[in-house]
């Protein structure tokens, strides 16, 4: 019998190609891919699930401009345009443009600031606090009305979303790893290898799981979060309601509290933001659902406090940067490792548009953005 002398096949290896890969459908890698579809670039979008399904999940989101740090009240301001944009697209409301209350001990020089940085602010009166948050009891203390802010339908604008990208959209199609080569990166998935020109990783708490493998280290962290969504009493639900933060009462250790309507049921969302010392692991649910059933029957005699559902949901931020300041979720980052970029950080959904167009502006071929480089 002859041996085959047969030279190792040279056909090509039956790899997809696509220009740029984006791990993570959440509001970020969908604004990304976003704004490369509308730009005509080849793209793929991939989630280990569905399309928003993780901390992106949910029926509403605060929009809202008031930042301490410069940078992120510019990003704020630009995606404020960006949802108009969208909701123009769209053809929809994403927003409801209904303002919000923000509550602080130092409350005049809070605003003295705000309006210095051109932000619309002022105070409201108790009576105009029942009118614009009836679920609400008045605020003993002064409080302030941040008039561009708004309610973002997230639930909507992740569908939207998700819609425009068609076929780019691999739902269910978890990325297993990235693979770097000369001018290319190679993306396997369960039964299919991408080669992308480069790659955008937006994969949430997964980040940092992703670029281990890589033996890069991108400093983000998560904790484990906890709201309660209870029906509004009357007929409550059918009024356009503002959303509230409150940095006044800290109370139970907390750093704030929130509500907002949550745009789906009638509901209304409460929830809190607990100190720094809660934030690690699972944090601890049983005394954030006891602190916020606690302030719900308190404050906010329009809700039924007796019929709720809880919400446990993961958020990711930066690592605390350790100089005993109070934790905010200030800072954005992206880690590149060649053809390879990490996004890490939080709050992140008012940002969308502004972030999609940065970001895509990023991987098509520009630096990393001055505010997303490494401090
Ligand atoms: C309760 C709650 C309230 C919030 N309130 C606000 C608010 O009022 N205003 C605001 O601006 N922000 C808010 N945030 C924060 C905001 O929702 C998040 O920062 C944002 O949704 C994060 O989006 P993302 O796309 O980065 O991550 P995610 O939405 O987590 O998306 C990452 C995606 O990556 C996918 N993925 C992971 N690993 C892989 C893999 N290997 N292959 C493929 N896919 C993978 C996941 O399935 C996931 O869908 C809130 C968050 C929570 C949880």
């Amino acid at each position: 019998m002859s041996q085959s002398t047969a030279s190792p096949s040279t056909a090509p290896l039956p790899f997809e190609e696509t220009e740029i890969a984006i791990v993570g459908a959440g509001i970020v890698g969908l604004s990304v891919a976003h704004v490369l579809t509308r730009l005509g670039i080849s793209v793929r979008c991939f989630d280990a699930g569905a399309a928003g399904g993780a901390q992106s999940a949910g029926g509403s989101r605060i929009m809202r401009a008031a930042y301490n740090d410069p940078r992120m009240l510019w990003l704020a301001r630009k995606a404020n345009t960006g949802w108009a944009r969208w909701e123009e697209e769209a053809g929809r409301p994403l927003i409801e443009r209904t303002g919000s209350f923000l509550i602080v001990s130092e409350a005049e020089a809070e605003l003295k600031r705000l309006a210095g940085l051109d932000l619309k602010v002022r105070f409201v009166s108790p009576a105009e606090q029942e009118e614009l948050l009836p679920v609400h009891r008045p605020w003993s203390r002064p409080v302030i009305l941040e008039e561009e802010a708004g309610t973002i339908r997230a639930r909507d604008s992740i569908e939207w979303l998700a819609a425009t990208l068609g076929d780019a959209l691999h739902e269910h199609t978890p990325v297993l790893g990235l693979t770097q080569r000369a001018g290319h990166v190679l993306v396997s998935t369960r039964s299919t290898i991408y080669r992308a020109r480069r790659v955008l990783v937006a994969a949430g708490m997964q980040t940092p799981m992703l670029s281990g493998a890589m033996g890069v280290r991108v400093p983000q962290v998560y904790s484990v979060h906890q709201r309660l969504l209870f029906p509004m009493t009357g007929d409550l639900a059918a009024r356009p309601m503002v959303s509230f933060r409150d940095k006044s009462d800290h109370r139970h250790g907390v750093l704030y509290t929130y509500g907002l309507p949550a745009l789906h049921d009638g509901l209304f969302a409460v929830g809190l933001e607990p100190s720094d010392t809660d934030r690690s692991g699972g944090g601890h649910p049983d005394q954030v659902i006891e602190h916020t059933l606690a302030l719900a029957a308190e404050t906010l005699p329009g809700l039924d406090t007796s019929r709720f559902t809880i919400e446990s949901c993961v958020s990711t931020s930066l690592e605390h940067p350790d100089d005993g300041a109070p934790w905010e979720s200030e800072r954005l980052e992206v880690v590149r490792r060649g053809a390879v970029d990490f996004f890490a950080g939080g709050h992140l959904f008012k940002f969308a548009p502004a972030l999609g167009e940065m970001l895509a502006g990023m991987v098509l071929g520009e630096e990393v953005p001055a505010m997303l480089r490494p401090e």
